[in-house]
């Protein structure tokens, strides 16, 4: 049995839609990425989406609207993948890491002490698709009011830190009832090809600014800037006699195509009822299978505030680490089975090392991912496979650990 990490979900859905793109006679932006601009709008309960064409671009777009600078700070945390970092330094901003909680995600407590007056976001990350805790982080940017000095014309509109969830694992969760797309000021989806949902590149950015912004406005501006700046979309300009345009910002070259949000669009109508549900189904059964195992740290996916996406399956392995934990990934893939380790903390990785980021300063992250395997989770896995996958780990594990059998 050979068992893939994270393939895409393709069924006739997803192709029907393709076709129905291909067939058109347009397939850059037009009515397939409002289609699914309206449907992660109604999924996520967000007063307006775009799509753009990476989570990245999306940051980044976001970042230049709040107009951050050089020495502005950015407020993430070290335990994350690289682009959240890398949005924050191409729009020109400096990426302040801080340590995480126990389960992956950033430590309200760490962002307090991280906040000066250079800070003007804070980019929570919903690692493996577990909402952050968004009711301390929002109170905490009120709290921190007085100490924000605004440079740019949103950020007096704002007037206090902004909060810009990376939910690019987070698609479909829940936090307090309500779902991940609207819990902070801007949320942004990734729809990169391992994701929950996908248009093999893609990003979604929610809308959900306080007053005096209107989110349609916001909307109006970004799309244009998404799209050089220009004031007709190529769509609009298709129409016979709509030739004249102007460009109004220097804006960026980031918008999603039609024929990829098809792919999204197919996704999505199976999505609540289905795929993710199975996700859910996924995530219990190796819980249960591993709920026996001494050395295994479960993974959370449910409590009475929040609810994850089940986009990783992150379990940890008690006393194992870095070298520990990779030989067990190896014995794992000797019997063709992919798993993976989420995430090396930025520290760890050249770029961000050489900046002078130093793995010492964020002892949690560390030892968050020195023991952690990532298990294959998608939809199309079945039963059957979990059992294997699951037989597979635990084999290696005891064996590597050199743990008895009984
Ligand atoms: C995948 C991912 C991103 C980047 O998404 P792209 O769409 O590839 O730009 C950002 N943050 C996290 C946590 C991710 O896992």
């Amino acid at each position: 049995m050979k068992i893939a990490f994270s393939p895409p979900f393709i069924n006739d859905l997803v192709k029907a839609e393709v076709n129905e793109s291909l067939d058109s006679g347009w397939i850059t932006t037009g009515p397939k990425v409002n289609q699914l601009e309206n449907m992660i709008a109604d999924l996520a309960k967000a007063p307006k989406v775009l799509c753009v064409n990476s989570w990245t671009s999306g940051a980044m777009l976001i970042l230049n609207w709040l107009g951050v600078q050089k020495d502005d700070e950015v407020i993430i945390p070290a335990y994350t993948y690289c682009a959240t970092a890398l949005a924050v330094m191409h729009a020109g901003a400096k990426p302040v890491l801080v340590d995480i909680n126990d389960d992956f995600n950033i430590s309200v407590k760490n962002i307090a002490n991280a906040i000066t007056s250079k800070t003007k976001a804070i980019i929570p990350v919903d690692i493996a698709g577990w909402p952050c805790d968004y009711d301390e982080i929002n109170n905490l940017v009120q709290q921190k009011k007085a100490l924000f000095n605004a440079t740019s014309d949103v950020q007096k509109k704002l007037g206090r830190i902004l909060v810009m969830a990376d939910a690019a694992h987070s698609i479909g969760a829940k936090y307090k009832g309500k779902e991940s797309g609207n819990l902070t000021d801007v949320t942004v989806f990734s729809l990169h090809a391992v994701k929950n949902i996908t248009t093999a590149e893609g990003g979604a950015v929610c809308l959900n600014l306080p007053e005096p912004f209107s989110n349609d406005e916001v909307y109006a501006t970004l799309r244009c800037y998404s799209l050089n700046g220009q004031t007709k979309d190529a769509f609009t300009k298709s129409q016979a006699g709509s030739w004249r345009y102007d460009i109004i910002y220097p804006g960026l070259k980031i918008n999603m195509p039609d024929v990829l949000a098809a792919i999204g669009i197919g996704q999505l109508k199976v999505y609540s009822s289905n795929t993710l549900i199975r996700r859910f189904e996924i995530f219990e059964k190796y819980n249960s299978y591993f709920s026996n195992e001494d050395w295994a740290l479960l993974p959370q996916h449910q409590n009475d505030d929040k609810s994850s996406s089940c986009h990783l399956y992150a379990l940890r392995i008690k006393n194992a680490n870095e070298n520990t934990r990779d030989k067990i990934i190896a014995l794992i893939a000797e019997h063709d089975v992919a798993s993976n380790v989420h995430f090396q903390p930025l520290p760890l990785l050249s770029v961000f090392k050489n900046m002078g980021y130093d793995m010492k300063n964020y002892p949690n992250a560390y030892a968050q991912y020195e023991n952690e395997i990532s298990l294959p989770i998608y939809p199309q896995l079945t039963d059957e496979q979990i059992a294997y996958i699951s037989q597979v780990v635990i084999d290696s594990v005891r064996k590597v650990l050199d743990i008895n059998n009984d």
